[in-house]
């Protein structure tokens, strides 16, 4: 650096376009700058603050990052975790705060209802019955101690949550109806809680039905891992009747035994963090948020960032909707104020004024953006070796779902002696029946692999598949699915690349456009023909060249993709001797077994 540069203030994240013009300079210098160190960026790409340092540098100019220039013991860029405010909070300063509590399990076996009952025999401030509740939380007492419910049974969206980074939940009640036991979701529901480290209590309900099992019951949790108290493990198994009432008191009791038992504490006078729950735009009263306070005192008149979102506390509401001064740890409230909508799962945090709220939403938002350009991909299993010699993993994580419980059994018994004492075969959850968007949420959230033995996954699970970018890999033989997984964990594995067939074309006339060359004139007969597809071109069944399309034009616009039954013109590259009759096949080369 010299003396003579000029100084600049440079954010963490910045365009090329941004940068040349806050130096004055042109982009095509900045790309040039950029190229010679070894950067290939348009215009409008995103570099980081070091970058963007030294291209500035070599221009004359020196460059400050902005969030020196403020600093503040905010952490800008990475979303903070509550709990990471929680850790540099003063020991001494810790208090014990209530439970926040999910309630978990199988469809129809009275996650509702429990919730109901429980709003309406319990609540805070001895207002029973008549309460309406405002937001989808609520807090009731017992033995004069405070207990926070969330009101979203159901773990899809306890696992979307996490899957965002959020954890929000100290204990789970799973709710099983003692007439018909334990079901496919409610051994998700305990895979769910395992995975995110949560205890489990069980609320064995519908005891009052005259088919009631709970015995039977007993043993099939005891099966799938949650071995009750009587046979010497370590579940509470409370038996309740939601529906007349019966056992609710005891729920409570067993959750404030087990909350006993854990680290359930945060600095009431701290700085506020928490977790949004929901949030919404209101036509009248601006955006409302339900936040659940996890650290600190949330006051009114508070300056808030909640992921990328800014603004000011106006008003704090209660679960009840009564509005409030201040909220302190495990308290749910609904706040106005936002400037826009957040989503679940961000973190909020208090921060020193609204600039500074400002300042941290939008370099978050420029890093949001960055990063989404570099979308993190959850592990292909040939990576999970070099992920493990980076000191990352020690375990595989994996979901297995299968076809039948006789297929199961084997490829779970056979999987469980893999590995070493450095690197172990985790199994997060397995089942039956085909892959679910529950699944690879549950994959997405602890960073594991599907595997479908005879199982397919179903359209959202597809979806979600490709947006989470969690990868599924199939078999139907068992012995290739333990060499595969043995061969992963040794750093052995190849991936593989098959080809799929996208789509056929035949040529029906031929064009020269200048510059571009010979264009084959084509019309789709099968498929759909993709711009970045690879192809085949026969001609009277002989294969006279292979290799890539260079550009698809429909009525002289290029195009991304087109269907069968349509017109064309196909050009490829290093290829233009094309004949009228010549059948381009296309084709796209993908990782075999794998489905993102
Ligand atoms: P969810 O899908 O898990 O939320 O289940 P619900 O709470 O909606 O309950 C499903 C059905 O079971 C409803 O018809 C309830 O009335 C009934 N139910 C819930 N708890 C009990 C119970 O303790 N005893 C009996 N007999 N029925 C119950």
């Amino acid at each position: 650096m010299s003396d003579q540069n000029k100084q600049i203030e440079l954010p963490d994240f910045i365009t090329v376009r941004d940068l040349a013009e806050t130096m004055g300079a042109s982009s095509i210098d900045v790309i040039k700058k950029l190229m010679a160190n070894g950067v290939m960026a348009s215009i409008n790409q995103q570099i980081d603050f070091d970058t963007a340092a030294i291209v500035a540098e070599e221009l004359g100019f020196d460059a400050k990052s902005t969030a020196d220039a403020d600093a503040e013991p905010v952490s800008s860029g990475d979303l903070p975790e509550w709990r990471k405010i929680i850790d540099q909070v003063d020991e001494s300063k810790l208090k014990r705060r209530p439970p926040v509590v999910t309630i978990l399990g199988h469809v129809d076996h009275g996650k509702t209802s429990l919730l109901d009952r429980i709003r309406s025999t319990n609540v805070a401030d001895g207002e029973a019955g008549g309460i309406t509740q405002h937001i989808g939380a609520y807090q009731v007492t017992h033995d004069g101690r405070l207990i926070t419910f969330l009101d979203t049974p159901g773990h899809a969206a306890f696992t979307a949550m996490r899957a965002r980074g959020a954890q929000v939940t100290d204990l789970a009640i799973l709710v099983v109806a003692a007439d018909d036991g334990v079901m496919p979701q409610t051994k998700e529901a305990i895979a769910h809680a395992k995975a995110a480290q949560v205890p489990i209590v069980v609320a064995l309900n519908k005891i009052d039905k005259a088919n009631a099992n709970p015995e039977l019951v007993k043993t099939q949790l005891a099966t799938a891992g949650l071995v009750p108290e009587e046979y010497e493990g370590d579940t509470m198994v409370i038996p309740i009747s939601a529906l007349k009432g019966d056992g609710i008191e005891d729920i409570l009791e067993a959750i404030l035994l087990v909350t006993d038992e854990l680290k359930i504490d945060a600095d009431p006078n701290g700085k506020a963090a928490g977790t949004i729950v929901e949030a919404e735009r209101n036509k009248s009263r601006g955006v409302l948020a339900t936040m659940l306070v996890q650290n600190g005192n949330l006051k009114q008149g508070d300056a808030i960032v909640a992921g990328n979102i800014s603004g000011r506390v106006r008003a704090i509401f209660d679960f009840r909707g009564k509005k409030i001064k201040s909220a302190g740890p495990s308290t749910p409230v609904e706040i106005m104020g936002l400037s826009d909508v957040p989503s679940s799962g961000d973190m909020f945090e208090i921060v020193k004024n609204e600039r500074t709220a400002r300042k941290v939403a939008e370099e978050r938002s420029i890093a949001a953006k960055a990063s989404a350009n570099a979308k993190k991909s959850g592990p292909t299993l040939d990576q999970i070796f070099s992920q493990f010699n980076a000191g990352k993993v020690q375990e595989l994580n994996l979901i297995i779902k299968a076809d039948v419980q006789g297929s199961l059994e084997p490829i779970i018994s056979s999987l469980e002696k893999l590995g070493n004492d450095d690197i172990k075969v985790r199994i997060i959850h397995s089942g039956t029946g085909n892959i679910g968007e529950s699944d690879i949420l549950l994959a997405s959230a602890s960073d594991a692999i599907v595997i479908g033995f005879n199982a397919e996954p179903d359209t959202s699970a597809k979806n979600a598949a490709a947006t989470e970018k969690v990868q599924i890999r199939f078999y139907n033989i068992i012995y290739r699915l333990i060499e595969d997984i043995e061969l992963a964990l040794n750093g052995m594995l190849e991936p593989e690349f098959i080809e799929r067939a996208t789509g056929v074309a035949e040529v029906r006339a031929l064009f020269r456009i200048s510059k571009v060359g010979n264009v084959a004139g084509c019309m789709i007969t099968d498929g759909e023909i993709g711009r970045a597809d690879h192809a085949r071109i026969s001609r009277g069944g002989e294969i006279i060249h292979e290799g890539k399309i260079s550009s698809i034009k429909h009525l002289q616009e290029d195009v991304a993709s087109i269907r069968k039954g349509f017109e064309c013109g196909i050009s490829m590259e290093k290829f233009n001797k094309f004949k009228e009759g010549d059948i381009i096949s296309a084709y796209v080369v993908e990782e075999k077994n794998t489905v993102f």
